[in-house]
């Protein structure tokens, strides 16, 4: 049986919490792969407009370029329509059949999938890894997940990361603001923000 690990995410921009939650989610459960999956539109984030699919894509392929381990996958955003999660997995979960598919998620997206589309259905499709990160708790997220999915234990995994306090939603403002975003996303990208000129006027 090969494993890959599914990585999704809106990615604008990319940064290493990302990058650190797929890394330490490959070596623990030795997936062979993780493939980032940049959304197309996401049918969740309303109140800000989302860069250029492609160009969240662009830097997405910069960030993970230099680890063989990481792929990136654009089938959301070749897609028509929101991207919802349950339709990207329906559709790896038949190009793929010798394969255990990993889904990694940060504890605030594990928490939202509870009002996205079937979350049973996403849970049935894969494994869950559930990844900390700063601010969001995980205990009572476990005790909401026992009423929607009470045979959850061998289905959702808990993964303690190394804590980065970093969101996208801060390195947009740091750029609005004219703060640095040095160390807190690959050197690459960070270019590709300053030549694409991107958060500027956010
Ligand atoms: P935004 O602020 O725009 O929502 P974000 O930093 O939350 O951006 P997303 O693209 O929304 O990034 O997140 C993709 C996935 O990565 C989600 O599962 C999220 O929980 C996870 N994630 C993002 N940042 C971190 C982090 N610092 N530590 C752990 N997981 C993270
Ligand atoms: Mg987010």
């Amino acid at each position: 049986m090969k494993t890959l690990g599914i990585m999704g995410g809106t990615f604008d921009p990319i940064h290493f919490g990302h990058l650190v939650a797929a890394e330490t989610a490959r070596a623990a459960f030795n997936l062979e792969r993780v493939l980032f999956i940049p959304t197309g539109q996401p049918p969740h984030k309303v109140n800000y407009k989302v860069t250029d699919p492609w160009e969240r894509s662009e830097m997405v392929r910069l960030a993970v370029s230099a680890n063989v381990g990481f792929g990136l996958s654009e089938l959301e955003i070749v897609r028509e329509g929101p991207s919802y999660t349950i339709d990207t997995l329906r559709a790896l979960r038949e190009a793929l059949v010798d394969t255990e598919l990993f889904f990694i998620t940060g504890a605030d997206a594990l928490r939202s999938m509870l009002s996205w589309r079937e979350p049973e259905e996403i849970i049935a499709l894969t494994k869950v890894i559930s990844v900390s990160r700063p601010g969001y708790p995980l205990q009572d997220l476990f005790e909401t997940i026992e009423q929607y999915v009470p045979d959850h234990q061998d289905r959702i995994f808990q993964l303690k990361i190394p804590a980065l306090a970093i969101s996208s939603t801060d390195i947009r403002k740091r750029v609005k603001e004219g703060q640095p975003i040095r160390y807190l996303l690959p050197d690459d990208v960070k270019s590709y923000i300053e030549l694409r000129d991107f958060y500027r006027d956010s």
